[in-house]
């Protein structure tokens, strides 16, 4: 490809009548005049008429000798998307073949590309072959591309920056894909030059300083190999292989390796007319010099995915540096420098090529655009060029430009939920390309899908199931129905809990309080509430199961309810439960009318601790709470709580026995009485008695309102001059 001339519409003309036949040059001819006619006003940039693009552009596709149409569309690619000429008009003079072509390459035109990530580049890769849906669009395409990168340095610096991005991004790589190394290397370089130009710059100059050095190396190289080969009389081409400044570049940034690690590799290449040639080439070459060990590659038994045959291997050269050989024939050099288009190129009669040759290409091309199709089928590949690798997939635009893959037939659900299943799930409607669609609307690739949601939506509708294409978007879906049910079960268990805590006639407010359901579900070890009535609910467990627990402690409760009023019973009638009840100053937690009374065995009074007893028959007698007739262990199921009555302290008075130990001697018990009385307190009895050891016990029962009361009169008594001690009596 001349890189630095511009070619003339005559040249290019001429180009093509080298390889096709005069109906199909006159074809070329008039697409020419046609284009000319209808850019006629315009100009490019640089100031030149605008023709000049498009004759470059088919030159370019006639270098690559490719078919008629594809060479005129070369001519016309730019006329719809910049001219009033329509579609229309275009098929009317051309025909559906050119026509679909020109309609391709402005369909791609309109691809908004930003620079992405990794993964955005290749989905806009793989988009872009897919709106291409004919190989030779994607090709007209790159030549388009390739001609205006040749040109870029008329844009603003801007324009240049974004258009070489996205031409390292995007076009490169398709030329890579397709195997066509020259358009490739020429986008990469031309790309850097404008991205990184202080980088580009250094390399070439310092391959220039090089160059003479390693051309005279070269050339003293190829002239041994040459002797050599014509000893054995094989024809063979040989030059120094080209180097890239962007693969320098590349391998330098990511292998961080001195420009000098990577130039000063030699490198030669040959071309022989024979497999058999290669292999024998490759056997002078090993004799020449030694090989290095691990370099050898027989691309030629074993392709690369994208066809690419060679022999490949390094020797130490003549000058004890490395020198990289390739070996291969002139088939394959061009299948390496213009891959897919060199199956393209147009060979006059021969449309299809025989069956053999037919399949590999098929597996090639499946295999360089990463796709896998089942039904790999040789006449459905060959529908002409179509490009079938995508038809099952469409690609989706976000309104901030990224590309979604989806499976064709995907709807606005899919792509909902392929961004977030929160998004999904808050759907309410879509809009594609800016006007509303319905959700089951099939998205088409190039689409803008923009999806409304609403914080108030209810959540996915049954039918949206149907409705979505993608097993993605169809679980999200149904998660969410699985999840709404546990919100139905976790509903439904709460029911049927309360609804058991009614049957057992206990009040619900009173069960099911924060603490007590925290107590339940730690125990049936639910991670929360929610889990063990969403377990309730699904019957995993019954409600009356964990009714039973809430109500642990109110059972037991009732049960000692129970006893009371089997207790009360018994009662006779003659003795009144309020008449005892009010001299007892006591009261059972919650229940009225009980009969109690205050036992006799510990006296308790107001300001004491106390616990009811249960009695069999006699109501529930109180007791201290230290009470040691209390404290046993069979005691306790019948302990009840009881408390003193409010106001008792004041209107009710309680017999305490006390025992008071002091010196016998006269006036003792006088001075007791006295002291004891100065307490307003009343004595019911009193005994005194004495010992030989002349110490005196005085038992005095008194009538105590409460417990500091009886403080008040102990601390009296033991300000008496020879009282050792004074205790509250336990019987
Ligand atoms: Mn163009």
């Amino acid at each position: 490809m001349a890189k630095d001339r511009v070619l003339t519409a005559d040249e290019v003309i001429e180009k093509v009548r080298g390889y096709l036949n005069e109906e199909h040059v006159k074809l070329v001819e008039k697409a020419y005049q046609y284009a000319k006619e209808a850019h006629k006003d315009q100009y490019r940039k640089s100031g030149e008429p605008y023709i000049i693009h498009p004759i470059q552009v088919a030159g370019i596709l006639a270098d690559l000798k490719m078919d008629p149409a594809t060479v005129a569309a070369g001519f016309l690619h730019d006329v719809v998307e910049d001219t009033d000429i329509t579609l229309e008009d275009m098929e009317e003079a051309f025909g559906k073949e050119v026509a679909m072509l020109v309609d391709g390459v402005t369909k791609l035109g309109k691809i908004k590309y930003k620079s992405k990530e990794e993964q955005q580049a290749e989905n806009h890769r793989k988009m872009f072959v897919a709106m291409a849906q004919d190989i030779r669009v994607i090709l007209i395409k790159l030549a388009d591309r390739l001609h205006n990168m040749r040109t870029l340095k008329h844009l603003p610096h801007e324009k240049q920056r974004r258009i070489a991005n996205e031409t390292l991004e995007i076009f490169a790589p398709l030329a890579h894909r397709l195997g066509i190394s020259k358009i490739k290397w020429e986008l990469e370089d031309i790309a850097l030059r404008y991205l990184n130009p202080q980088q580009y710059y250094r390399i070439v100059n310092l391959m220039k300083r090089k160059r003479a050095e390693r051309e005279q190396y070269l050339e003293e190289v190829i002239h041994d190999v040459k002797t050599r080969l014509d000893e054995i009389s094989i024809k063979a081409d040989l030059s120094g292989r080209p180097k890239h400044i962007y693969s320098i570049y590349r391998k330098m940034a990511l292998q961080h390796k001195q420009f000098n690690e990577i130039y000063d590799l030699l490198a030669v290449r040959v071309i022989v007319d024979s497999i058999k040639d290669c292999y024998a080439v490759l056997g002078i070459i090993h004799t020449c010099w030694k090989p290095m060990p691990g370099r050898f590659k027989d691309y030629i038994a074993m392709p690369k995915t994208n066809m690419y045959q060679s022999l490949h291997t390094t020797v130490i050269g003549p000058k004890g540096d490395p020198l990289e050989v390739q070996i291969r024939t002139k088939d394959m050099h061009n299948i390496a420098e213009y891959g897919v288009a060199a199956h393209w190129a147009y060979k006059e009669g021969k449309t299809v090529d025989d069956k053999g040759s037919f399949d590999k290409k098929l597996s090639w091309f499946r295999e360089i655009m990463e796709y896998q199709n089942d039904s790999a089928d040789a006449e459905e590949f060959m529908e002409s060029l179509k490009i079938d690798f995508f038809s099952d997939m469409v690609f989706i635009f976000t309104p901030k430009g990224d590309v979604l893959e989806l499976p064709k037939g995907s709807v606005p659900l899919d792509f909902a939920y392929r961004i977030h299943s929160e998004i999904g799930n808050k759907t309410i409607g879509a809009k594609v390309n800016g006007k509303m669609v319905t959700l089951d609307y099939k998205l088409q690739t190039g689409d803008i899908v923009e999806i409304l949601t609403s914080k108030h939506s209810y959540g996915p509708s049954k039918d949206w199931l149907k409705m979505a294409q993608t097993s993605q978007a169809k679980n999200k879906i149904k998660q969410f129905f699985k999840k709404q049910n546990r919100e139905e079960n976790v509903i439904k268990g709460r029911e049927q809990v309360e609804r058991e805590i009614k049957n057992m006639d206990f009040d619900v407010k009173e069960v099911i309080t924060p603490e007590n359901v925290k107590r339940v579900a730690e125990k049936f070890n639910f991670a929360n509430e929610e889990d063990m009535y969403a377990a309730v609910g699904y019957n995993g467990i019954t409600a009356l199961q964990v009714v039973n627990r809430l109500t642990e402690k109110l059972r037991k409760m009732r049960d000692q309810e129970a006893i009371i009023e089997e207790s009360l019973k018994d009662l006779k009638p003659a003795s009144s439960p309020s008449h005892s009840k009010k001299n007892s100053g006591v009261t059972v937690k919650g229940i009225d009318n009980l009969l109690i009374r205050l036992s006799r065995c510990c006296n308790p009074v107001p300001g004491d601790e106390i616990v009811g007893y249960i009695t069999k028959g006699r109501g529930v007698s109180v007791h201290r709470a230290d009470c040691p007739n209390v404290n046993d262990e069979e005691s306790t199921d019948r302990l009840i709580e009881v408390e003193w009555e409010s106001g008792a302290a004041d209107q009710k008075e309680y017999t305490v026995e006390i025992e008071i130990s002091g010196y016998d001697r006269q006036g003792l018990l006088n001075e007791v009485l006295q002291a004891v009385s100065e307490t307003k307190t009343n004595i019911s009895t009193v005994s005194g008695r004495s010992d030989r050891n002349k110490v005196a016990k005085i038992d005095m029962a008194i009538y105590i309102h409460n417990i500091s009361h009886l403080h008040k009169v102990v601390e009296r008594i033991k300000q008496i001059p020879d009282i050792y001690s004074v205790h509250r009596i336990l019987n």
